[in-house]
């Protein structure tokens, strides 16, 4: 019958209209969801780099600056990197906290990174792996202190983290990777000495952290600097799972001024092999009347990045027995003891790389 045709037509038309619709429909969300996404992904990438200079804590909107405008800043900033070097303009003191920091942060060791990209990201860290603001005069001047051996791998993704959260921390600070020269058995306080007397020579520092180069602050908030008192801040590491192993723990990453250090005459020169010498340096912080401070467990996470035991950095035997006299050793086992031989020093694009001879036990 023509009228049911014109029914059935006009109901398959309507049909029609309403699957277009909801295909329009459908199209919009997935477009909608897909542009939020790619959003998200950009503000993680800013959140990894150093081109967060204008990223404050509460957003994640970025400009993106001209290479002219690169140039220009370039060339007003003063170059760090040596007592030669021209005082920097009267600027502004930096804030106590950061503007800049944007909290927890996402730490992987699942894909490789290279040197080359992490120069192109922090474009205004200078040779030696010196840094300080641009535009604020930083709080305190940090020598990082890195022991190091046979560890390639784990610097790259140190200096893959480490470099864009400190410039948002604002300091004024430079990195010392200090090479153990050799094959004889590893001795990581020893190296920490020579990096707090070599990183003196070239910079007035007057805060010092020292860390090992496998451990990866797991939030910006945890800043790389010096506290009234000793300061531990590999507070809660993944290896122990997100807490202290033990109270007087110290090892890790720590930081201590220039005169929390002296006061302690440095670090003991005699601990070859793995563990004690950072219980030692607990007992020489007790012994001189100096309390821990920590960031909280929140702030203080890390990751380590796996790996097997070093060879020739097997578990100290005698560890226990110089922990035990501590107090009777370190007026004379210390700074005021410290030798070694320079083998080279290296001024690399991330990093200062000094090469060094510690002798054996
Ligand atoms: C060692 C330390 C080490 C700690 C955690 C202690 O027994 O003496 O050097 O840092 O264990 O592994």
């Amino acid at each position: 019958m023509p009228g049911d045709s014109a029914v059935n037509f006009s109901l398959l038309h309507r049909t029609c209209k309403l699957v277009v619709l909801l295909c329009l429909l459908h199209i919009s969300v997935t477009v909608f969801f897909y542009v939020r996404s790619l959003d998200l992904r950009f503000a993680f990438v800013q959140n990894q780099q150093s081109h967060h200079h204008n990223v404050t804590a509460a957003t994640f909107t970025s400009r993106t600056e001209s290479k002219v405008e690169q140039e220009v800043r370039q060339q007003e900033q003063p170059r760090p990197g040596g007592k030669e070097e021209e005082p920097q303009k009267k600027l502004e003191k930096c804030p106590e906290t950061s503007p800049l920091l944007v909290g927890p942060l996402r730490v992987e060791f699942n894909i490789p990174v290279s040197l080359q990209q992490i120069k192109k990201d922090n474009l205004r860290v200078q040779p030696g792996g010196r840094f300080r603001p641009a535009d604020c005069e930083a709080l305190q001047k940090v020598a990082i202190i890195i022991p190091f051996r046979k560890r390639d791998e784990h610097l790259k993704f140190w200096l893959y983290y480490l470099h864009p959260i400190l410039q948002r921390q604002q300091l004024d600070y430079g990195v010392y990777v200090i090479n153990q020269d050799g094959d004889e058995i590893f001795n990581r306080a020893k190296l920490l000495n020579v990096g707090y007397t070599e990183a003196l020579k070239e910079y007035d520092y007057n805060c010092f952290v020292f860390s090992d180069v496998d451990l990866i602050p797991m939030d910006d908030r945890n800043t790389y600097r010096c506290f009234s008192q000793p300061r531990h801040l590999s507070v809660s590491m993944d290896k122990f799972g997100f807490r202290l192993p033990y109270n007087q723990y110290f090892g890790g990453v720590s930081s201590m001024s220039k005169e929390q250090y002296l006061k302690i005459n440095g670090f003991p020169n005699n601990y070859w092999g793995w563990g004690g010498e950072d219980d030692d340096i607990y007992n020489r912080l007790a012994s001189k009347g100096m309390s821990i401070s920590r960031p909280s467990g929140d702030v203080g996470k890390c990751r380590m990045i796996r790996h097997d035991r070093d060879r020739q950095n097997e578990p100290n035997p005698q560890r226990f027995d110089r922990i035990a006299h501590t107090r009777e050793t370190m007026n004379k086992d210390g700074i005021n003891s410290l030798s070694y031989r320079v083998v080279s020093v290296d001024k690399l694009d991330l990093f200062t790389k000094i090469t060094v001879d510690v002798g054996r036990p």
